[in-house]
């Protein structure tokens, strides 16, 4: 997850575009012809911002019994841990965003194995992506994004200093499912005050 966003910091609400990104003219609000909602519009070159949810794509990397997490080393919630996964970039899969996120909070690579949940987390504008995955070795080690990656058991799981609500979803149904020896691919949704 890059700095530069704050997802949880928006909730949901659309930035405030004063300025025209392609010729810097005072941006209007305004519902551009055919459209149904307001949008920051240039009045100079007619261009329209569109703002649309960001897609965050990670995983739940295992080895054996244990699960890989990681502590944030930047904010929001830096200190706290989390699964390895961050926004998807123009130009790349879910499988590619998924791999490089991991490899970037991580330092090792996975293997994926298949899509695990899909969460909407409409009031901050984004969707999740969660892949169960394997870890190919154990030189996983610390990176600038976490200032430690550990494994752990489920027993062993911080529960009380996980970062967000949709990674703490995401681990007690990891391990529900676990439990019941099936895993099964879902969509769901992680409302306000969750
Ligand atoms: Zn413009």
């Amino acid at each position: 997850m890059n700095e530069s966003s704050e997802p949880f910091i928006l909730q949901g609400q659309a930035m405030d575009i004063n300025y025209c990104c392609r010729c810097a003219a005072r941006m209007e609000h305004r519902i551009p012809g055919g459209d149904d909602q307001p949008r920051p519009v240039c009045p100079v070159c007619g261009f329209i911002h569109y703002q649309n949810p960001k897609m965050v794509v990670g995983c739940i990397p295992e080895w054996g019994e244990q699960i890989l997490l990681c502590r944030r080393n930047i904010e929001p919630r830096s200190g706290k841990w989390t699964l390895p996964a961050g926004y998807l970039e123009n130009g790349e899969t879910v499988q590619q965003g998924a791999l490089r996120e991991t490899e970037e909070e991580t330092g090792t690579s996975v293997n994926l194995i298949e899509p695990f949940v899909m969460y909407n987390i409409v009031f901050v504008n984004q969707i999740y992506l969660l892949f169960r995955a394997s870890l190919k070795d154990t030189r996983f080690h610390p990176t600038p994004e976490s200032s430690e990656v550990e494994l752990f058991t489920e027993k062993d799981i911080p529960w009380g200093l996980l970062a967000f609500p949709v990674i703490e979803q995401t681990l007690s149904r990891y391990f529900r499912d676990r439990t019941k020896e099936t895993f099964s691919f879902r969509i769901d949704e992680i409302k306000k005050g969750n």
